[in-house]
């Protein structure tokens, strides 16, 4: 499909970054196509009106490049989800397990509240860790899960599973 095409065109395999054997999915090619770029937020916009979202969710970092022109499209308010530390009044944490050790995530605690329904937005799938607690830290707030939205999805990893029951039948859409 041209969509699909256009997008997987515009990302390029960056070779042993951040470290040997991994290849890394750059996206920047797209970010500096005006026509794909548009052609990702439209798609994203259109997924938040599918499923009744109110507000859209970006994950640090990259996520909030493609989450916030999708917000101003679909007339919604964007919520950032914070790298420990950032955020600056009351927050929920959520901590996580890497590789090697753990990683924390903030959100403001006023940020979303019940009844709010939370399209969360990020560029790449890979072990689910971050979405994962991206999920568990948005219901704590009260807010429901519309939906999971990535731009690329690491097939060869176990993303999705792991993400399964975090979803609790909320849709996982890989652009
Ligand atoms: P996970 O928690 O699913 O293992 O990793 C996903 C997070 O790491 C996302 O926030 C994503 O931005 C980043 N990430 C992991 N691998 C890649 C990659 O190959 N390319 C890009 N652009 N981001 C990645």
């Amino acid at each position: 499909e041209p969509l699909r095409s256009l997008l997987l065109s515009r990302i390029a395999d960056v070779p042993d970054y951040p470290k040997p054997g991994v290849v890394f999915k750059d996206i920047t090619p797209l970010l500096a196509d005006a026509k794909a770029f548009g052609a990702l937020t439209d798609a994203l916009a259109e997924l938040c009106q599918r499923y009744h979202a109110d507000k859209v969710v970006g994950l640090e970092a990259r996520g909030f490049i493609l989450a916030a022109p999708v917000a101003v499209r679909a007339g919604l308010g964007f919520v950032p989800v914070r790298k420990a530390g950032k955020l600056p009044g009351a927050t929920l944490a959520q901590s996580y397990d890497l590789e090697y050790g753990s990683a924390e995530i903030e959100i403001h605690a006023d940020a979303l509240r019940p009844g709010d329904r939370v399209l969360v937005i990020d560029d790449v799938l890979a072990t689910g860790g971050t979405a994962e607690a991206s999920l568990q830290l948005i219901r704590r707030t009260g807010a429901a899960v519309a939906g999971v939205a990535v731009l690329l999805e690491l097939g060869f990893l176990p993303g999705r599973e792991r993400l399964e029951k975090a979803l609790a039948g909320a849709p996982l859409e890989t652009l």
